[in-house]
């Protein structure tokens, strides 16, 4: 069979990896950079790639449109912060023609919002229909505190933009002991009021900090048995493709999500792989195992090598990741940081 034959009868076949996942959503980080260091993610003299590792757009875009054609449906644009990488827009303007063509269901982005003012329109544009804020407090000195140096009103600013433009805003929480377990009932009251869902993150043990993670942890069950008094809070079937597990607070309407990687593990339902800035596949968040799909990209212009490299990969996709956060354990479970593999 020629390369291009081969190319086309592997196009029709899904990912499917050993314990019977579909991959059906694929996670790219485009930069590893950021315009803020939170305290949870990043270190404060962090190390950046230099330029020349990095994917062009081009290629970002042919990686992409790789696992689309082998059954991605979903395609979140992450970082680092997406929104720093020049000329990113680039890339979702290319990208939103499988989304004309009825080959990509969703094509959205995480972002910390502090560029989205500039660019809520034009995601809208691209056919991004929802957005993922991260927003762990409503308390600008405390925001500029997690995040080591950013402004809240610009986020805010952000968050209005993208709603203007008629984008859908789920906001991403980080709980974190000492900084937001006293405003849980604020961030749930003010992000219902605006109609956006709000969800929960337990902090993850991934890269170096200053911080003991000990210290920042705040384990989901505590976070939700403190919502008890105040409000009910009924379980809902919603999801939106990832980890989340869904309420219905009865007293806003609103719903509000509990990603619980510590206190409870998801990874039996688990349909995400993650490529990063220079093209490495991690099958796992949580675990070091990763493929190199940025050879087989730039070896050839078809994608035989690169698509076999990427099924290769998935065949040894771990059944799932073993996060630990105690007094005992001082080592991260991974050595990269969040902003490596994008969140
Ligand atoms: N810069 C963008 C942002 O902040 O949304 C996108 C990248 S960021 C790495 C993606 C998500 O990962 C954010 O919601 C962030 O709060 C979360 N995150 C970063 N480090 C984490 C950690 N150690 N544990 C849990 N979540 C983390
Ligand atoms: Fe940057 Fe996002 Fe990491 Fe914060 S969580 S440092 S905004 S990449």
């Amino acid at each position: 069979m020629t390369a291009f034959a081969e190319t086309h009868a592997a196009a029709a076949l899904p990912l499917v990896d050993p314990f019977g996942r579909a991959i059906s959503y694929l996670r790219v980080s485009v930069t590893d950079r950021c315009d803020f260091r939170c305290v949870y993610c990043m270190s404060e003299d962090m190390h950046f790639l230099p330029k020349q590792d990095l994917l062009t757009l081009e290629e970002l875009d042919r990686l992409c449109s790789a696992f689309v054609a082998r059954g991605v449906q979903k395609l979140r644009i992450t970082g680092g912060e997406p929104l720093v990488r020049r000329d990113i827009m680039k890339l979702f303007r290319s990208l939103s023609r499988h989304l004309v063509a009825g080959t990509l269901e969703e094509l959205t982005l995480t972002t910390n919002g502090s560029q989205l003012a500039r660019f809520a329109s034009e995601l809208a544009d691209c056919g991004v229909k929802r957005v993922n804020v991260s927003l762990d407090t409503l308390d600008p000195d405390k925001f500029r505190k997690v995040t080591r140096w950013g402004e809240l009103s610009k986020v805010m600013d952000g968050i209005d933009a993208a709603q203007a433009a008629g984008l859908s805003v789920k906001i991403n929480a980080v709980a974190l002991k000492g900084v937001n377990d006293d405003e849980v009932e604020t961030m749930i009251e003010w992000a219902h009021g605006r109609g956006m869902d709000l969800t929960f993150i337990e902090v993850m043990p991934m890269g170096d900090i200053e911080p003991s993670r000990y210290e920042q942890y705040w384990p989901l069950s505590q976070l939700r048995a403190g919502l008890m008094d105040r409000y009910t809070l009924d379980d809902l079937d919603y999801r939106t493709g990832g980890p989340a597990r869904y309420v219905r607070v009865r007293e806003t309407g609103g719903r509000l999500g509990f990603i619980t990687p510590l206190t409870h593990n998801f990874c039996e339902s688990c349909n995400r792989v993650r490529v990063t800035c220079t093209g490495t596949l991690y099958m796992c968040l949580g675990q070091d195992d990763a493929a190199d799909l940025r050879t087989p990209l730039r070896a050839s212009w078809d994608d035989a090598a690169l698509l076999k490299a990427v099924e290769a990969a998935i065949a040894r996709k771990p059944k799932g990741h073993d996060f630990i956060i105690d007094r005992t354990t001082s080592r991260p479970a991974v050595g990269r940081h969040m902003s490596v593999t994008g969140g």
